[in-house]
């Protein structure tokens, strides 16, 4: 055991006796598929690191004082599904977040949520699909990355022109500073004034506090149209794409792909039609009632067929709603 690993869990223990949940996580142990801890991986040493798993504030608090005391590096970990390298060249004692796993029951009324930050966006998205809900925050690492990971990475996702990204979502947080004191930014419509503490933390990167519970807006789940539509270059797919934003319709995903792309993506799909077209995908969010409506709009919206519409893409079966021929 690393030497510094032995005085850290010998002060834990006698101040604590019984004190916290912690793993030695060796060298050996790590699958070689495993990106986070390249840096430990590369250099070679130390043989080990230590991994606290703390349940509630209080134990990050009294990790992080000891941290300040002995004068040890910690950094936190999430889903570790970060792809930027953020634990490179970090230090050898991490905190986990996977026992921050509860989720509260919906306020209805404020449709909010409170969780903690080791939840993972695809247990979150289950549960409030039972409920009829959702926090429309889909990163392609859904399954494998967690709320805490989510805000100090800035995440986003695949419906962000509707819902925007994480920090879109976030109304209240606990957290631990560096120093161990416990904050909370209870939530509130908006911040009434002087500096937001949420805004400050997101995209932190764990630099500034462990994130510990946070408090979501989510939203009631409303119905979706896909519609793909073939342009005759990726410009004008690109402006058809603007326009759509512009002229203020619910868009949720919204995607061009240039002619390359589009030959490859439809090459998979049974029946496509075969050409050099670029292609445009999007999605409309709205209530049941006016969906089909606004999403005929929005495909037959002057803004879209001057924007050099050459056909409707009745092809991708299941996926488009729009069969209108051009005017
Ligand atoms: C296949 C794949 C697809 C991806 N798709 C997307 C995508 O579509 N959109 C997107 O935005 N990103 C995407 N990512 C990147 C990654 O999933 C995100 O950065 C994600 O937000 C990281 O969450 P995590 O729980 O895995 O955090 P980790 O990787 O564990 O940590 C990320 C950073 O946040 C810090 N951190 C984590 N939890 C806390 C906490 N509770 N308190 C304080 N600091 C904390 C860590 O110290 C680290 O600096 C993808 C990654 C992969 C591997």
């Amino acid at each position: 055991m690393e030497s510094n690993f032995a005085q850290i869990l010998n002060e834990l223990e006698t101040r604590q006796p019984g004190g916290l949940d912690y793993t030695l996580v060796s060298r050996n142990d790590i699958d070689p598929e495993e990106h986070w801890p390249r840096h430990f991986k590369q250099s070679g040493k130390p043989d080990s690191f230590l991994m606290f798993k703390p349940a509630n504030a209080e134990e990050v608090s009294y990790i992080l004082k000891l941290a300040n005391e002995l004068r040890f590096q910690v950094s936190v970990v999430g889903g570790r599904s970060n792809v930027v390298g953020s634990f490179d060249g970090g230090p050898t004692v991490y905190i986990s977040t996977e026992k921050f796993n509860d989720i509260a029951p919906l306020e209805r009324v404020t449709s909010q949520i409170t969780v903690g930050s080791g939840v993972y966006g695809g247990d979150l998205l289950s549960t409030l699909e039972k409920w009829g809900f959702e926090l429309g925050q889909y990163p392609q690492s859904l399954f494998i990355s967690t709320v805490g990971g989510w805000i100090n990475t800035r995440a986003t996702g695949s419906v962000s022109t509707y819902y925007g990204g994480i920090e879109e979502a976030v109304v209240g947080i606990e957290a631990v500073l560096a120093t161990g004191e416990i904050i909370k930014a209870t939530p509130s419509a908006r911040t009434p004034g002087g500096l937001d503490l949420i805004r400050m933390l997101i995209g932190s990167e764990g630099s500034i506090a462990v994130i510990t519970s946070v408090t979501l807006k989510v939203h009631r789940k409303l119905s979706t149209s896909m519609t793909s539509m073939a342009f005759d270059s990726y410009r004008d797919a690109v402006d058809a794409q603007r326009q759509l934003v512009q002229g203020g319709f619910p868009v949720g995903l919204l995607r061009a792909y240039n002619v390359a792309e589009t030959k490859h993506i439809l090459h998979s799909l049974p029946n496509a039609p075969t050409g050099d077209f670029a292609l445009l995908t999007f999605s409309m969010i709205a209530p049941g009632e006016s969906l089909s409506a606004v999403t005929g709009e929005a495909a037959a919206s002057s803004l879209v067929w001057e924007a050099g519409l050459s056909q409707m893409m009745p092809l991708m079966a299941g996926l488009s709603t729009v069969t209108s021929a051009k005017p």
